[in-house]
């Protein structure tokens, strides 16, 4: 197991109070690392979680929908804990409406959540990775960075050019020692799911091709989001990892 061992670790997870944030948050501190949950809500749940399996725990109060306060991010988190190894870029917003309707307000919102914080967010981790020679930065990706959607714009742009910046930083960065990839989530039972998951026509679409048969579980995430910050993938850059119930290989 020592491979995907995270003890004395340092991991700041954006976005973390709940859904596939609080999984990966909680999946990395069973793994041993110690846990920075940046966010805008209460980290209470995820707190008493990661806490239970035995890791340190640092709430930060921030709102991602400006990059104001991404170096007080890693500053603090690196004031806190010493250090800072991993950065899971999780929190993102999603906005629906037929592209012919949407607003520009939609698109703002939406590219400086998912795409603009997460990019100078991953810049002020990587200053301080560079320098030590190693880090991990995670983006979480989507379906959307591989196919088109209906009704999400903004959302499909940000998560596709996610992916492309996922490939940009692990060209630029991977001989620093800091290693760039992407989870691109198949369909999870999260907030960002619920209005698809309360439309019946479409929530069956989407179950019937799922080949694993049942929507994720953000338990089911932890995984990948263990194996790309551990050493277990200290060569594996670039790349956007699918974790999807086989959706893409439909
Ligand atoms: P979620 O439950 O809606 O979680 C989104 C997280 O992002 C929440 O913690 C939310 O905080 C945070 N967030 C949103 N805007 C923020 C802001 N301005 N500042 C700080 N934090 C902010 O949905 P989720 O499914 O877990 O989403 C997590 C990530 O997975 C997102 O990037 C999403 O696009 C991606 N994803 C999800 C699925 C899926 O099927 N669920 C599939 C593919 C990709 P609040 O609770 O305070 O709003």
């Amino acid at each position: 197991m020592t491979m995907f061992d995270l003890s004395g670790r340092v991991a700041v997870v954006t976005g973390a109070n709940t859904g596939l944030g609080q999984a990966i948050a909680v999946a990395l501190a069973v793994a041993g690392a110690s846990i920075v949950a940046v966010g805008r809500s209460a980290m209470d749940e995820t707190e008493a979680a990661v806490r239970k399996a035995g890791a340190r725990f640092h709430a930060i109060s921030a709102d991602l929908g400006s990059i104001e306060p991404v170096k007080a991010i890693v500053n603090e988190a690196v004031k806190t804990f010493g250090r800072l190894d991993i950065l899971v870029n999780n929190a993102g917003i999603i906005r629906r409406a037929d592209a012919i309707d949407f607003t520009e307000a939609d698109w703002d919102a939406v590219m400086d959540v998912n795409l603009k914080s997460a990019f100078f967010l991953s810049q002020a981790a990587a200053r301080h990775m560079i320098e030590r020679g190693s880090g991990k930065i995670i983006n979480i990706a989507s379906l959307l960075s591989f196919q088109g959607g209906i009704r999400i714009p903004s959302y499909t742009a940000s998560k596709s050019g996610l992916a492309g910046l996922t490939r940009l930083l692990a060209c630029e960065w991977a001989a620093r020692g800091v290693n760039v990839n992407a989870i691109a989530p198949g369909y999870f039972v999260t907030n960002n799911t619920t209005a698809l998951r309360e439309d019946a026509d479409r929530s069956a679409a989407i179950l019937a091709r799922i080949p694993a048969g049942h929507w994720g579980n953000p338990d089911e995430l932890g995984g990948a989001a263990v194996f790309l910050a551990s050493p277990a993938s200290d060569y594996v850059h670039g790349i956007v990892l699918p974790v999807d119930g086989g959706w893409l290989a439909r």
